[in-house]
């Protein structure tokens, strides 16, 4: 919520006052709905560190964790995958002490 907020306070009155109107009449529900529809046919997935839309499994990807329980992260790029990779180290490093 803290995005879709920040994202609104950005926003003039005249377009508030319509996304208001739109919240009333259910319309963003909607649009809501068909967008994660639209994802889920694409595949598209958020990039872990950046939250950019990135297509699921293409380009940078890793998969981890034991046989019941994969997980699979896309990444935009190698410069976030790298830094998700510091960051786990990092982490990690402090979990251990
Ligand atoms: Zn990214």
């Amino acid at each position: 919520m803290n995005k879709l907020a920040q994202w609104i306070e950005e926003l003039p009155i005249e377009d508030i006052r319509l996304i208001e109107k739109d919240l009333k009449k259910g319309n963003l529900q909607k649009v809501i709905t068909q967008e994660i529809q639209r994802k889920k046919r694409e595949n598209i997935t958020l990039c872990p560190v950046c939250n950019s839309a990135v297509q699921e499994a293409a380009g940078w990807y890793v998969e981890f964790g034991n046989a019941d329980l994969r997980k699979k992260v896309t990444f935009d790029g190698v410069d976030c995958m790298l830094y998700f990779f510091q960051k786990h180290k990092i982490e990690k490093k402090s979990n251990d002490t």
